[in-house]
């Protein structure tokens, strides 16, 4: 082999690069779900409705509430890096919403067909727009004007076909489609505990019958009831415990009562985050104290000052970086594990499927 042959530095094609980088972001249709969610929550949606052709691998329509985006806006909304939420670096410690990167719709735009229909409040009309690649598809190639007009209501549809149609490698590598629309509903079961005054549904879209659905309910733990069963309420403990720059607060189950599978649900500042840590702690004290095969319920919410945490560490946000992580679980340890011991004292076992 010719050692002074050499394969030259190109520059990727931008689109080839723009599709690599959603990738990131966009594993499988619950990642678009998941994006969708919360950008429906920053815009202050009360109702949030998914429908599905098979699991979402084909169709994912989404509809919210929310405050709808002005027609104006529709220029950019799909482009990496534009959003609405964020204009200079330090904003990002002290950001209120879950967006700030302008990422999630462009992303989506890369790897699927985006048609969004959104009217704002007092508007007269409703628009709708066709995304690929970023950017509104030319209205000469669609053969229609883009955006259009159209009649609708107050809210936000965000309708993603034919995910990865572009990515045949990450299309093969996502599970069945009964699998798939598992992941939803368990990503919609868990944002219902956090947000009880949002409803949410799912059903499959070509039934009228929802698969989930929550109302608008009071509280953390009627949402906990009505999503993972009222067994489940009756056996929780309440914790909480806070210092100047964070609290949290949550449920979790007795040491009398088990299910047969684990349930962590964590929440840091409104986001569903995967904590590695914390879920192997929790782990090892209830396996001390719970029979064989049998597991907590555990939802947590911490809500942390924002210049304490880093959520740039993973494209798709589910993990983050804490500054005070150790004490954090530390403290939250010894409070589950006192008042676990109360309920030691008052042994009942139970196993719930
Ligand atoms: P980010 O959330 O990081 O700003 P996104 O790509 O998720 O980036 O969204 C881009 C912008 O589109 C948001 O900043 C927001 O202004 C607007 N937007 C997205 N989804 C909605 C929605 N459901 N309702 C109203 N506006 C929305
Ligand atoms: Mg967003």
């Amino acid at each position: 082999k010719d050692v002074l042959s050499r394969n030259p530095i190109k520059r990727l094609e931008k689109d080839v690069a723009d599709r690599i980088a959603a990738g990131e972001v966009i594993l499988r249709p619950a990642s678009v779900v998941k994006e969708l969610l919360e950008n429906s929550i920053d815009a202050h949606a009360t109702q949030i409705e998914v429908s599905l052709l098979d699991g979402g691998l084909k169709t994912i329509k989404f509809r919210d509430n929310g405050d709808g985006i002005h027609p104006d806006d529709l220029t950019l909304l799909c482009e990496r890096f534009a959003t609405s939420k964020l204009t200079k670096y330090e904003d990002l410690l002290s950001l209120g919403t879950f967006g700030f990167r302008g990422e999630a719709l462009a992303s989506i735009s890369f790897v699927s067909h985006l048609t969004v229909i959104t009217m704002r409040e007092k508007s007269d009309f409703a628009y709708q727009a066709y995304f690929e690649n970023g950017q509104l598809v030319p209205s000469e190639k669609l053969g229609t004007a883009n955006p259009k007009k159209c009649s609708g209501v107050k809210g936000t549809t965000f309708i993603v076909e034919d995910l990865f149609y572009n990515c045949p490698l990450r299309k093969k590598s996502l599970n069945s489609s009964k699998e798939e629309y598992r992941f939803i509903i368990d990503l919609l079961m868990k944002y219902s505990v956090r947000y009880p005054s949002v409803s949410f549904s799912c059903r499959r879209l070509e039934n009228t019958k929802f698969d989930f659905f929550t109302p608008c309910v009071e509280s953390e733990l009627s949402s906990i009831g009505n999503v993972y069963g009222k067994e489940v309420t009756e056996e929780l403990i309440e914790v909480a415990s806070s210092t100047t720059s964070w609290s949290l607060h949550g449920y979790v189950t007795n040491a009398n009562f088990s299910l047969r599978r684990s349930q962590f649900i964590f929440f840091v500042n409104g986001r569903l985050i995967e904590w590695q840590s914390l879920k192997r702690a929790i782990s090892s004290l209830y396996s001390s104290l719970l029979p064989k095969g049998g597991y907590p319920f555990i939802y947590i919410d911490v809500v942390i000052d924002p210049r304490l945490i880093d959520v740039n560490v993973h494209p798709a946000k589910r993990q983050i970086y804490f500054m005070d992580e150790d004490n954090i679980v530390q403290t939250l340890l010894r409070s589950i594990e006192a008042k676990l011991k109360i309920s030691v004292s008052s042994r009942h076992f139970q196993t719930v499927s």
